[in-house]
């Protein structure tokens, strides 16, 4: 396998040696140790103060994608209207899978480059008449960072729910769960927490438990399971305790550092990759640098070169960045400074790197 000495992939994150030393122990049954529900309930204490909730949380074996699904699955029946806030690839996919599973969908559309605009959700929704509005925090193809609040105060009036993916932001940006009225948020192991694409997990308010118990969906991604499944230590399947284990350190370091220099870092390293790009005469893609987010950047792709081109000649260099999806693939690269990669002395490795295979030319 090719390993690289600067990597900014925007997820999956680079582990750090003390998470991945985790993963040798021989770990017993999570069916049958009682030590197993202890742990499951350490690392849900330790994310709510991360996420600024007092909601149950459910950490399912899978990744990102399934607590998209399951969220969606568990709370709608095919007709329920869904509105669909999206400014980018997520947002916009979020809009289609809910489509799929046969919901009437509207979306309130803006730019790939913007954030959405409370006034114009808060229109749409109250003609429209939502069961449940789902937005996304961290963009993560497109780098922008969408304010919530308004959006969540919105749902509280129309009585939606409201389903938010901060499965990219959750951990190095602060997120109020509470505050903001988020019914489900969704999270995933290999973003910020820099742990292995393990574990999918979802906060789940009461007003949304309420919409679990009657709709009443039993499949692999239910959250049904997981409301009383914890307290009676009866599961679903056996669960992934290599990942348990590591998501207890990775959300006991966020708070051993303290999450206000955790935001903070992200903040400082991610205003320093965008100084250095705007140095070297790279655009940034987002429209203001006030929507960029703090834990991935993305830039256009200079005029002179291909993707390709500069992802090989970056390789070439032992280093290591994302392309783009949808819209943007081709034209947008993106530097992942999240968890582990949050680090002020590897960005500015990578940007001297950049700095010189762009120097150089294609
Ligand atoms: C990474 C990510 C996901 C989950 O995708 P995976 O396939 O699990 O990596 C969902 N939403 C956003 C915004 C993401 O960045």
């Amino acid at each position: 396998m090719e390993t690289y000495e600067v990597g900014l992939v925007p997820g999956p994150i680079s582990v750090p040696s003390e998470l991945r030393a985790i993963f040798q122990i021989d770990y017993g049954s999570s069916d049958l140790e009682a030590e197993f529900f202890t742990l499951y309930e350490k690392c849900e204490s330790y994310l709510g103060e991360i996420l600024a909730t007092r909601n149950r949380v459910a950490i399912q074996s899978g990744e990102g994608m399934l607590a998209l699904w399951s969220g969606l699955k568990s709370v709608l029946r095919p007709g329920d209207k869904v509105l669909a806030v999206a400014n980018g690839v997520f947002g916009y996919g979020l809009g289609d899978m809910a489509r799929q599973l046969g919901m009437e969908v509207e979306v309130v559309g803006f730019g790939y480059d913007d954030v959405p605009e409370p006034q114009q959700v808060r229109e749409v929704a109250l003609t429209f008449g939502p069961r449940l509005v789902t937005a996304v925090h961290c963009e993560t193809p497109s780098g922008t960072l969408a304010p919530l609040k308004e959006i969540g105060e919105i749902c509280r009036e129309i009585e939606a729910l409201f389903y938010v993916d901060f499965v990219s932001s959750g951990g190095g940006v602060e997120v109020r769960v509470d505050d903001w009225f988020i019914d489900l948020g969704l999270l995933g192991s290999q973003k910020v927490l820099s742990l292995p694409p393990d574990l999918a997990i979802v906060t789940v308010s009461e007003r949304a438990w309420s919409a679990v118990e009657e709709i009443g969906y039993f499949g692999y991604d239910a959250l049904a399971p997981w409301r009383g499944g914890i307290d009676d230590q009866r599961l679903p399947y056996t669960h992934n305790w290599h990942a348990m284990a590591g998501l207890h350190l990775a959300t006991k370091m966020i708070l051993q550092e303290g999450l206000s220099a955790v935001f903070s870092r992200h903040a400082r390293v991610a205003a320093y990759c965008r100084s250095r790009l705007k140095e070297m005469g790279v655009e940034l893609f987002p429209l203001k640098e006030e929507f960029c987010s703090p834990t991935v950047t993305a830039a256009k792709v200079p005029e002179a070169w291909s993707w390709p081109d500069l992802d090989k000649a970056l390789r070439e260099r032992r280093m290591v960045v994302g392309g783009s999806y949808g819209p943007l693939a081709g034209k947008v690269f993106r530097l992942g400074h999240m968890g582990n990669q949050a680090r002020q002395e590897l960005v500015e490795k990578g940007m001297n790197i950049l700095q010189e295979v762009l120097g150089r030319g294609n």
